[in-house]
């Protein structure tokens, strides 16, 4: 809009110039509007193409160290090699510099800097619009997988407004107040055996026209009734799922269900989904490496099912970014490929920048180092929002 009103005084500039060497009465000049910004400065660059969904995927606690260690464990490589587009976030929260995961992922969400423990609520503690609200709002289906439960702080900062991370009950309320289509994740216990009041919200919720399963062992056998299912949540633990090292084997099969799920209901209209590996952040507060490798290379192995869905699709962009580092996470001097020797300088999290990889449409937004809230309007300059 403001290229139109810069452009004004030249058309009147034009007029002037063409009427004098009319010889006809001068008649309203014809000037084309320029298409494109750049026109008028002689380059044309044409529009990028938009992505009709977005998979926003999320390794809490994976810096480098985290992709490094998981890269060489795994022979050397990782479907994140696969990204065309890589850049880096600084990921410092709005009050301290080291930030935590809520407020961490509240600036994905959001686009705001907040304090640490905040969900979905800026400095001043009130509701800030999510990019999963607003994409519902605008037509889209959404989601949410985590391998923590479906409250932690990761994937409540994208639905739910709370001032302290740690209100799981309400912020298992805040799911009622969605029209959130599909999600996957521990924490069941905070929708039906509450503390707080005697609400049963998966009753509240299959009454709201989702159909609800519980864990099941035999989890590849799960198929969501795609025919049959509105909406659909998929509850894979009471409290915090296992790790990887003891058996849990989710987080593939659910997010590809959900993510043809998604596709299949959404038509026209597209979709945002947030999938997050969260034990990676674990296996660094737990100073424990392998603990680290293994769900890096479950999550590795979801990466790569991801982009083949999104390259066969044509429509999606894949981000990947973590929220931060974990565990000052390093490889020393006596480490082989197959026999890192590696060490951690705390069981928190650190200050370091943040790696992001995109791929399809709209991932050349991503690329260069900007704060870790610029990942919310790029995602949205993507979709032309
Ligand atoms: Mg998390
Ligand atoms: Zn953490």
């Amino acid at each position: 809009m403001n290229k139109i009103f810069t452009l004004l005084p030249l058309s009147f500039v034009a007029a002037f110039i063409l009427i004098p060497s009319c010889k006809t009465p001068a008649t309203t000049p014809q000037i084309a509007e320029p298409v494109y910004e750049r026109e008028v400065l002689g380059s044309v660059i044409a529009k990028p193409k938009k992505p009709k969904n977005i998979i926003f995927l999320i390794g809490d606690g994976m810096g480098m160290g985290q992709i490094s260690a998981g890269t060489y464990a795994n022979g050397n490589t990782s479907n994140l090699e696969k990204f065309p587009v890589v850049g880096i976030h600084k990921p410092q929260s709005g009050k301290q510099l080291i930030t935590d995961s809520a407020a961490a992922a509240t600036s994905f969400a959001c686009g705001v800097k907040t304090y640490n423990g905040a969900i979905g609520v800026g400095l001043d503690s009130l509701p800030v619009e999510t990019i999963l609200e607003e994409a519902e709002q605008k037509g889209l289906k959404t989601g949410l997988v985590a391998t923590s439960t479906i409250v932690h702080a990761t994937p409540a900062s994208f639905i739910s407004h709370n001032v302290y991370r740690k209100n799981y009950e309400e912020i298992a309320e805040d799911f009622l107040k969605t029209d959130i289509d599909f999600f996957a994740g521990g924490g069941k216990k905070f929708f039906d055996r509450r503390e707080k009041d005697e609400r049963d919200l998966i009753a509240e919720l299959q009454a709201k026209g989702y159909t609800v399963e519980n864990y099941l062992k035999e989890v590849h056998e799960l198929k969501i009734p795609m025919e049959t299912a509105d909406k659909f949540a998929y509850f894979t633990a009471d409290e915090d799922p296992l790790p990887v090292y003891q058996g849990r084997d989710y987080l593939e099969a659910i997010s590809m269900e959900g993510i043809n799920f998604l596709k299949q209901r959404s038509a026209e209209g597209g979709f945002f989904i947030m999938i997050e590996s969260s034990q990676i952040d674990w296996g660094g507060h737990a100073n424990n490496s392998q603990w680290i490798i293994d769900e890096f290379k479950e999550f590795n192995e979801l990466i790569g099912k991801v982009l083949s869905w999104a390259e066969a699709d044509g429509e999606t962009l894949v981000l990947l970014t973590a929220d931060h580092e974990t565990g000052g996470y390093t490889i020393q001097v006596d480490s082989k490929m197959d026999s890192l020797v590696t060490t951690f300088t705390s069981t928190h999290h650190t200050g370091d920048f943040i790696p992001v990889f995109a791929s399809g449409p709209g991932s050349e937004q991503f690329s260069g180092l900007y704060e870790n809230t610029a990942i919310y309007h790029k995602l949205r300059a993507a979709m032309g929002w």
